[in-house]
Order: C-alpha cells, then sequence, then structure tokens
C-alpha cells in the first residue's frame, strides 16, 4: 500500500487512534477493557495485544478476528486502536494533545438498568466541549431478565435470539438512552441504523460481561476512525515525538518518571525532551524507557523493561532526571533536530492554554 511505502521512506504514516473509555462509576468501563483483552487471549491472539504503559494495543489483525464476519481486515489501512486504560473523566478533561483531547474517540458506557447518571451527564459535556467523536456502549444487556447469553456474538444476532418479551425490554431501555442523548442535543439511534457517525451518535447494545456486542464495539470504532479519521492519523512517524503525561510518579531504581502517551512522531534514549513542569518547563535527557513485562514475566522480576525507542501511538514510561516537578496533562516534546527555545517556547503557549491540575500528585 501506499502507507506502507511510505514508512519505508521515514515520511508519513498512519498511526492508531486513541480511545478513552468513559462513563459513570460501576457501570463497566474496566470489565469492557479486560473483555477486550480477555477475547483477545482466548482467540488465540493474546500475543498481539500488546500492553503499554497506560494503554493497550490492540491491532488490526486481532480486531478482524474477533469482529468475524463484521470485518473485512482489507476495508482498513489504520493498524488498529490504542485504547487509555486510565478510565475516569477527571483525567479525561486534563490529557489535552495540542488544543484539542488526546483521545481521538471515545466510548461512553452507559448501563442499561441506570441509564444516564451524574458521571454520563459530566462525560458527555465534556465530551460535547472538546469536540470528541463517541459511540455508546449501553452495557450490561445480559442483565435483561429472561436474557439467554451467547458468549461474544455480534449484539444483532444475539438480539434475534431472545424472547419477544426479551427484546421489547431491552428495547425499551435502549430508546431511553437515545431519548437522554437527544436531551443533550446528540442526535443518537443504534449504530446499525447510522448512516453517517458525525451526524449521529451509535449506540451499541454490549455486555462487558459475556462479550455480546463487543465484536460490534470494535468495528464501529474501527470504521468511524478509518472513516472520519485518516487525515488526521497521518504522522511523520520518524519526527521528535509529542505525547501527554498520564501520570508522574516514582519506578524503583529509576527515580520520578512519567508516563506518557505519545500520539506523534518518536521518542528515543538519549532524546532531550522538554515537560511541562509546575514553575516552568523542564528540559532534560532521556535516560531510559520503559514498558511493561508480559504478565507472568512481571510476577518473577523487574515489571519493566527498556526499550530503545517508541513510536507513536504508544504509551511509555519515561525516566530523566529533574522530572519531579513534572505534571500530569502536561505536554511533552523531543527537541532533536529543533530549536531548544522555540520547543520551550510551544510548551509554554500549550500549558497557557490548558487548564493543567495538580490533582492527584
Ligand atoms: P467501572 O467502575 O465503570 O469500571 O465498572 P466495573 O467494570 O468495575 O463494573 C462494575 C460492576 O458491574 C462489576 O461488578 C462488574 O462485574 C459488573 N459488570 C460490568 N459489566 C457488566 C455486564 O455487562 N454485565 C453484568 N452482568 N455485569 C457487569
Amino acid at each position: 500500500s501506499t502507507e506502507a511505502d511510505a514508512d519505508a521512506d521515514g515520511a508519513a504514516t498512519l498511526r492508531t487512534p486513541i480511545v478513552a473509555v468513559l462513563g459513570h462509576v460501576d457501570h463497566g468501563k474496566t470489565t469492557l477493557l479486560d473483555k477486550i483483552r480477555g477475547s483477545a487471549v482466548s482467540e488465540g491472539e493474546a500475543g498481539a495485544i500488546t500492553q503499554h504503559i497506560g494503554a493497550t494495543a490492540v491491532p488490526l489483525s486481532t480486531i478482524s478476528e474477533m469482529a468475524g464476519e463484521l470485518v473485512d481486515p482489507t476495508d482498513f489501512d489504520l493498524p488498529g486502536l490504542l485504547y487509555i486504560d486510565t478510565p475516569g473523566h477527571h483525567s479525561f478533561s486534563t490529557l489535552r494533545s495540542r488544543g484539542g483531547a488526546l483521545a481521538d474517540i471515545a466510548v461512553l458506557v452507559v448501563d442499561v438498568n441506570d441509564g444516564f447518571q451524574p458521571q454520563t451527564e459530566e462525560a458527555v459535556d465534556i465530551l460535547k466541549r472538546t469536540q470528541t467523536p463517541f459511540i455508546v456502549a449501553a452495557n450490561k444487556v445480559d442483565t435483561v431478565p429472561g436474557w439467554n447469553p451467547n458468549e461474544g456474538l455480534p449484539i444483532q444476532e444475539s438480539m434475534e435470539q431472545q424472547s419477544e418479551r426479551v427484546q421489547g425490554d431491552l428495547n425499551e431501555r435502549l430508546y431511553g438512552i437515545i431519548g437522554e442523548l437527544s436531551d443533550h442535543d446528540f442526535a443518537a439511534d443504534m449504530y446499525w441504523r447510522v448512516q453517517n457517525f458525525q451526524n449521529n451518535v451509535g449506540v451499541v447494545p454490549v455486555s462487558a460481561m459475556t462479550g455480546e456486542g463487543v465484536p460490534d464495539l470494535l468495528t464501529v470504532l474501527m470504521g468511524l476512525s478509518q472513516r472520519y479519521m485518516k487525515d488526521e492519523m497521518q504522522i511523520d512517524v520518524e519526527g521528535p515525538g509529542a505525547g501527554t503525561v498520564l501520570e508522574v510518579k516514582e519506578a524503583q531504581g529509576f527515580g520520578t518518571t512519567v508516563d506518557a502517551v505519545l500520539y506523534d512522531g518518536t521518542i528515543r534514549e538519549d532524546d532531550e525532551i522538554v515537560v511541562g513542569g509546575l514553575e516552568a518547563p523542564i528540559t532534560t535527557e532521556v535516560r531510559a524507557l520503559l514498558q511493561p513485562k508480559p504478565l507472568e514475566e512481571i510476577r518473577t522480576e523487574k515489571a519493566f523493561e527498556k526499550v530503545p525507542e517508541v513510536s507513536a501511538a504508544a504509551g511509555v514510561k519515561i525516566a530523566a532526571p529533574d522530572l519531579d516537578d513534572a505534571m500530569a496533562g502536561a505536554p511533552i516534546r523531543v527537541v532533536r533536530d529543533r530549536d531548544r527555545g522555540q520547543v520551550i517556547a510551544d510548551v509554554e503557549q500549550e500549558l497557557a492554554e490548558i487548564e493543567v491540575t495538580t490533582e492527584g500528585q
């Protein structure tokens, strides 16, 4: 493909869209992320899913494996999806990238029994304010009384196999959610009826517990990204990295480190970087780039392994001197062949534009 050729030349390539999962507490954000990871494991695709710092990468091959007939992988040239693991909309609203939201796309999880709750309202307001495209995962469909679970099945197939009473019950709840979205000025419909996802929010009935509808969710996210976000995903992957700090924390043997999500370019060991700080931007040099080790190894030894470089989109732990004053939500930039003064000015300007909270530090 043209993308692959461009990549070989070190020019433009398509990066993974960054996905955030939002919603009211207990509506199933964590379970949904676990299910996506777990289903991949049971599909024999465990090796393909990679655990990043603060994120999980799900490649296109895995998505098409899980989605079965719903996805024709040749329809896509985006490499997959990167899920930010830190759920919670407080972090979401502080996680920005060059003026926009760090997440390119979001999943709003709503419990079909509870409907909209205070944190759902807050999340919708944030999505509106940041103009982040989103879909709704109408979760816990398996709790509708009389529901007959069909592990991992696409949702329409599973719905067809339910009794008429169960179908009616679920539809009533789903239309309740669609009504609540409409109250917030979002035209919404069942995802299979949505023609244009730029004008309409797609509602995907799912069970994070049984995996029903999870193939649909992945398919819709992938399709939405491919259709409407391809231009934004075009990056110079060899260029100096740009990212956002998720968390500032101690790591044994490395002192204060930052966990960051890289959304552009590459960061390498020994790169000079500028990170937004409490008082002023911090200029420092990367001592180590760390990724989590596979789960089975973490039990016996250190949790991280060093990697020489990381390319967007990815989560990474960065060890460097002088990071004590770094802030969650702050920008992080690789200097490399650019003018250091200009990079510092860019970081300062970006800090001035965003409300960075120091909450939790
Ligand atoms: P979070 O606070 O949004 O991350 O919610 P959790 O993922 O921790 O889920 C809250 C509770 O709901 C847990 O007890 C889950 O097991 C349960 N839960 C989540 N999704 C489902 C679902 O699809 N079906 C059922 N029956 N329970 C679910």
